[in-house]
């Protein structure tokens, strides 16, 4: 949002309600700016703010101010959260140790400040250092994951933002105080929770600058480095930016609505967290382990493409080697790398993961019945085929689609109850939907059949009557089910409905009580029904008289 317009003066207020007013704003500004634009909306209700757009890990909604000390409550132990984490992410134990350590220690910290400055006898000052997080990871590991379930998990607004949206559209420093502004609309408004909200920038690496030993970045990006540093310290943000459309609009309906809060948002105890892949960052940490020990990583042959282990032995001087202010990275002491997804590690995932695709995908299914069982054979493979699109997990979802795409298609319409994804589905889709098709055609006859069969005994529990479907009727009635679009069940019920009592009328003549239904009878019952109760009869009437020219006759004279 670096190309703000030039700021017309004030507007007075159009007619309408705010929301309307709202709406009508929202509606041009998008055309004119594009879809980059976040609005946040006021809940006339609480009178708090919620975004539009979504984000990553929305905070639960806080209605009032009272649920602002309940937010405050952090009562978890590093162990805890670490075991919360491992429900959905697979591997990067140490992150999560790190990452969970480092969350308690900023909120212990942050409680502690808020006991203070309750308490009618103010102590020493809490000397603290705040434990801004640096993860270095490839795409895909789980970096994003692991912040988001942490910030579900205490509670707490959570705002994920590119640093490159910052660096490429060139420096806007109110750009950076946006993303304090989001929290706030992350939290519903609610200004102390979105104090104490974590802000996830991920593609930190991009921000180096040119002064590096890899040279040549753009200088914007020590600009933003150089923002960023004010918040991941303390300052205060206005909740109002003053060269912003959007935020004065916000402000004028607030005002209006007469709300008289806080306008100033303090960074102090928002937890920044950055990520980044950092490649190249092994070859510097190389130079200087190489000039350490010179002759001794040589005569013991090194770890050579090992990048895993040259990561995590980063140091301070690397960072800034790779073209980051000192003060920037000191700013962030904690540091933690997430190691690159294996295959066994992406099977792993879609084994075990709470969150795992495969529980979507079967959810997906199971929405049209189907239900959808994944074996390991299938997994194996495609834990195979993603790890060489070496985007991590996302390499899955990628796996997975070009797999499932004509079954997530067609399979809603077969009717089919059971999919099997297994080794020879993943190694030959295409074969294994004809089996599908062939299965379904069958299974469906077999289920339409079972229909006819099912209504038979019905007959029989009601009437006492035995109905006997040949084969040949079954087809036939199966066959008309289909060409009508009902069902086997309704097509029985119509075409028989009469028969009750026109077998019955059979019954009690010759104590019948089963019939055998050919082709020819269901598709002609009336003819079937009227042809049973004449020879019935028939056959059960008296022998007709002898004819009176008969010569035989004793009677005749
Ligand atoms: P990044 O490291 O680029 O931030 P994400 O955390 O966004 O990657 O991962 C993308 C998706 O891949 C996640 O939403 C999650 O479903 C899956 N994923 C990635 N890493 C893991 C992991 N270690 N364990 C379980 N799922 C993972």
């Amino acid at each position: 949002m670096s190309d703000t317009p030039n700021e017309p003066p004030t507007p007075p207020l159009p007619p309408g309600t705010p929301e309307e007013i709202t709406r009508k704003l929202e509606d041009f500004i998008k055309h004119s700016l594009g879809g980059q634009v976040l609005f946040t909306r006021i809940d006339p209700t609480t009178g708090g703010s919620t975004p539009d757009s979504d984000g990553s890990g929305d905070a639960p909604p806080v209605d009032d101010e009272e649920d602002i000390s309940k937010s405050f409550q952090f009562h978890y132990k590093p162990a805890e959260i670490k075991a919360h984490l491992d429900r959905f992410v697979i591997r990067q134990d140490e992150a999560k140790k790190v990452l969970a350590t480092a969350v308690c220690d900023h909120y212990n910290h942050a409680r502690m400040l808020r006991e203070q400055s309750t308490a009618t006898a103010a102590g020493p000052a809490i000397e603290f250092t705040k434990q801004n997080v640096l993860i270095v990871g490839p795409t895909g590991v789980g970096k994003t994951y692991l912040v988001k379930h942490v910030a579900d998990l205490i509670g707490v607004p959570f705002v994920k933002a590119d640093a490159t949206k910052f660096s490429e559209t060139g420096y806007v420093g109110g750009d950076v105080d946006d993303l304090v502004r989001d929290l706030v609309a992350k939290a519903g408004g609610n200004i102390e929770l979105a104090e104490h909200g974590i802000i996830y920038l991920d593609e930190v690496d991009k921000l180096a600058g040119g002064g590096g030993e890899r040279g040549g970045r753009d200088v914007s990006g020590r600009g933003v480095q150089t923002a960023l540093l004010k918040l991941m310290e303390e300052t205060e943000v206005p909740l109002y930016a003053s060269n912003d459309f959007r935020s004065q609009m916000q402000m004028m309906f607030d005002t209006r609505r007469g709300r008289t809060g806080k306008e100033i948002i303090n960074t102090r105890n928002i937890l920044f967290i950055v990520s980044g892949a950092f490649s190249g960052l092994e070859k510097i940490i190389d130079r200087r382990t190489a000039k350490n020990s010179i002759g001794f990583a040589s005569a013991h042959g090194g770890h050579a493409g090992d990048i895993e282990n040259k990561l995590h032995d980063s140091q301070t001087k690397d960072f800034i080697d790779y073209g980051f202010e000192a003060e920037f990275i000191g700013r962030l002491p904690v540091r933690v790398v997430c190691d690159p997804l294996k295959a066994a590690d992406l099977f792993e995932i879609m084994k075990k993961s709470e969150g795992s695709l495969i529980r979507q995908y079967e959810r997906e299914f199971a929405a049209y019945g189907v239900n959808a069982t994944f074996e390991d054979s299938a997994l194996y493979i495609v834990a195979q085929r993603a790890a060489e699109e070496k985007t991590g997990a996302r390499g899955l979802v990628t796996a997975w689609e070009k797999v499932l795409r004509e079954f997530k298609f067609e399979l809603p319409s077969l009717g089919l109850p059971q999919l099997t994804v297994d080794g020879n589905l993943v190694e030959n889709p295409a074969a294994a939907l004809d089996h599908c098709r062939l299965e379904a055609a069958t299974w469906e006859s077999d289920v339409r059949a079972t229909e006819v069969r099912q209504f038979a005994a019905r007959f029989q529990e009601e009437h006492k009557l035995e109905l006997v479907f040949e084969p040949t009727a079954i087809r036939s009635l199966v066959d008309r089910a289909q060409r009508e679009g009902s069902s086997v069940d309704a097509v029985c019920q119509r075409l028989f409905k009469d028969f009750p009592f026109g077998l019955r009328l059979a019954t009690r003549t010759n104590g019948q009580t089963r019939f055998v239904l050919d082709s020819a009878a269901a598709e002609n019952p009336e003819k079937y029904l009227s042809d049973l109760v004449v020879n019935t009869y028939r056959s059960a009437a008296p022998a007709a008289p002898e004819s009176p020219t008969t010569p035989e006759s004793p009677h005749v004279a």
